[in-house]
């Protein structure tokens, strides 16, 4: 069961997956039906042609899976069913004097999800016409009917009270069961789809916020900064940092490992701001980040800050042993108010000191 809903629910689209639904359940409530009038005493015409229309269920799933065209077998379940078995059925079964008219509806049912815009119109007025003569003609073979039509069916079984009775009965727990597991099932798969797009966008929404190599936070994310501390009372501040020369050790060891050393670089500066504190990285640049963290005096930013930057320094990587980077950073005070735009300037004019001075340094501004 398990495996069925599984393979059901890894169709690539909700169509398919309601018209597989539709021929799962359709065969169980076809089945069901077929062994049922085993025991009503129909005659061997009605069981099979009950067991004809149940098997043609797998047919049109087969027809779906290995010929792979879904158009065919979407066209094939509706019209078959409704213009060929249901009608035979019909007239097998007990005709309008039987639990019958009630699988003519089932049947109706079924064309509205599995079919779509003209085709769906087209095939439900044929399919009506088709059953609604099916009924006119089987006036004639109705008990106690006096009317005569041209066509004798002479396998429509003559049902006594009891059996119509019991007919009925089971027809209407068999066509409530089929239009209701349909009719769950069909909400369940949709609610199941409308779960994944929504993860999947909040997926999309993620990602269209950070670095793909870093995960750090991209500018867009750093420029909506001042909007969210508008009525904000804490006091933040804001550090540009630039990688030392960074240009010579991609020259020396290659992108690979200088995509390396950017991963590990900004491990530490998250460390530092970390996202569950409402601090933030951003890749401003290249090689160049921006922090933005939270902080009640300039004294303590300033050690937060040059202690990443001895933190950084420090970093060894195995395979090369004698790989080193430093970085120079700029650091400004901002608080609500303040225009996120001059302090960015601020912060890269005293990031542009602290190279000029020599490097490896924080200056404050
Ligand atoms: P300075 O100390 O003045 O900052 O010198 P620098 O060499 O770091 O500065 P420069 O701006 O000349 O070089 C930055 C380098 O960063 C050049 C570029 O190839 C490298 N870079 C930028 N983005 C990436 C990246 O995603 N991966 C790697 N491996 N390198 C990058
Ligand atoms: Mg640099
Ligand atoms: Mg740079």
């Amino acid at each position: 069961m398990n495996k069925i809903k599984k393979s059901i629910l890894d169709l690539p689209t909700l169509e398919e997956k309601i018209f597989v639904i539709v021929c799962n359940i359709g065969f169980v409530i076809a089945l069901a039906s077929s062994i049922i009038t085993l025991f009503e005493g129909l005659g061997k015409v009605a069981t099979i042609s009950s067991f004809i229309a149940t098997f043609f269920m797998l047919f049109i799933v087969m027809v779906y899976k290995k010929f792979n065209n879904e158009r065919l077998a979407r066209l094939m379940l509706c019209y078959f069913l409704n213009c060929i078995f249901i009608p035979f059925s019909f007239f097998s079964c007990g005709g309008i004097d039987s639990g019958m008219p009630l699988y003519i509806i089932a049947s109706l049912f079924v064309i509205m999800p599995v079919l779509k815009g003209k085709e769906r119109i087209v095939c439900f007025f044929v399919s009506l016409v088709v059953n609604v003569c099916a009924i006119g003609i089987s006036y004639n073979g109705m008990v106690g009917t006096k009317a005569k039509t041209l066509i004798n069916i002479s396998f429509m079984p003559k049902l006594s009270l009891e059996s119509r009775i019991l007919d009925v009965i089971f027809s209407v727990l068999m066509v409530s069961l089929f239009i209701g597991f349909t009719t769950i099932t069909i909400l369940n798969a949709h609610e199941h789809e409308r779960q994944e797009k929504s993860l999947l966008y909040e997926r999309f929404e993620e990602m269209s916020k950070r670095d793909a190599l870093t995960g750090t936070y991209n500018r867009r994310e750093l420029y909506k900064f001042e909007d969210k501390i508008k009525n904000s009372d804490e006091i933040y501040y804001i550090s540009m940092m630039d990688i030392d020369f960074f240009k010579a050790v991609n020259d020396k060891y290659g992108h690979l490992v200088g995509d390396k050393v950017l991963i590990d670089v900004t491990k530490e500066m998250k460390l530092v701001a970390p996202e569950d504190n409402d601090e933030f990285v951003v890749r401003y640049g290249g090689e160049e980040f921006v922090l933005v963290f939270k902080c009640s005096n300039s004294g303590d930013a300033f050690k937060r800050i040059d202690d990443l930057r001895v933190r950084i320094s420090e970093l060894r990587w195995d395979e090369f042993p004698e790989l080193q980077v430093t970085i120079s950073g700029g650091l400004a005070r901002y608080a609500a108010g303040d225009n996120l735009m001059e302090t960015l300037d601020l912060v890269d004019e005293t990031l542009y000191e602290a190279k000029n001075a020599g490097r490896n340094q924080i200056l404050m501004e």
